[in-house]
Order: C-alpha cells, then structure tokens, then sequence
C-alpha cells in the first residue's frame, strides 16, 4: 500500500477534538505527510434559514465570529506544529468545504471524529456522515466516546 503523503484534520474546536488531532499528527508522523488543518465556520450558525433570505448578515458579528476562529485555528496549528499555508478556514457547510479543500489540496486521508458539537444521539455525527459518503479520498473517522 502507497503511504499517505496528505493528511487533513477536520478541527471543530469540540471538546474531544484534541483525541482527533492527535490522531492527525501521529498519522502524519508515521507517514511523514504533510498534515493541514481546516475548520468551518458553519453558516448555519450565523443566519436563521426560519427567517428567510431577506435578513441581512451581521458583518460585524461574522467577522469577529471569524477572527476568534481563526486565533483559535493558528493556536491549534502551533501545537501541531502545522505551517500557516496548511491553515484553512472557511465558511459553510462543513461537509461541503472539508471535501472541497480535500481535493483542491490533493489530500489522500481526511481525519475526522465520529462526533463533534452535535452530540452522541446518532452512530456517526452528520459531518463525519457526510464526508464518508462524498470524499475522494480516505477518510479516518476517529471513534470518539461520551464520556
Ligand atoms: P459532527 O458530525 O458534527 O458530530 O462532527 C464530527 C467531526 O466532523 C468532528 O469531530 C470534526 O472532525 C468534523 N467537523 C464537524 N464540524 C466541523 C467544522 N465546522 N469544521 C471542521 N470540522 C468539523
């Protein structure tokens, strides 16, 4: 088997995302591949689809939503020792954006936990369910436990 020579870890910020990272930096030891790191502000979070199209982002709420991501991002990144080019953070569906930054980067192994924010209730959380179904590539769902 080829070895792996990109690995993307999927960061949400949750609380067990440090099990999840850990398992990226190992992997890319072991494989001596390049590790990056993305992160999804999902917009969800930021605009109410109840309230129709017509109300308006706010900028500056989004902004410093973003800015505070960010600085989490980079502080991630120092600890994993990740380059700033490796550092991606976008905006919307995390699904969506984790593939398309997979394969914009030629990633082969997306690192994912089995759950994030969004709790324990299903087998598998609905990114990590979502990135399964439609990556390119290998996806590692790191199996995470509600305790
Ligand atoms: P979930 O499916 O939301 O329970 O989350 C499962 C995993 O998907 C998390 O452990 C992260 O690895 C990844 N993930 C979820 N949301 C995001 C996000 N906004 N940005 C990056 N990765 C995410």
């Amino acid at each position: 088997m080829e070895s792996y020579k990109h690995i993307l870890l999927a960061a949400d910020f949750s609380e067990h995302g440090e099990t999840v990272a850990k398992r990226a930096r190992d992997l890319a030891d072991k494989y001596q591949a390049k590790l990056s790191i993305v992160h999804v502000m999902d917009n969800l979070l930021i605009t109410d689809a109840a309230y129709g199209p017509a109300i308006p982002f706010d900028l500056d709420l989004t902004a410093e939503l973003m800015a505070a991501a960010k600085k989490r991002l980079a502080k991630l990144a120092e600890k994993l020792n990740v380059a700033e080019d490796c550092q991606w953070m976008e905006m919307g569906s995390p699904k969506l954006e984790i593939i398309r930054v997979a394969e914009e980067n030629k990633v082969d192994l997306i690192v994912v936990g089995s759950h994030g924010r969004h709790g324990f209730a299903l087998l598998l959380g609905s990114t990590a369910n979502g990135v399964l179904h439609y990556a390119t590539c290998d996806v590692l769902a790191v199996r995470l436990h509600d305790a």
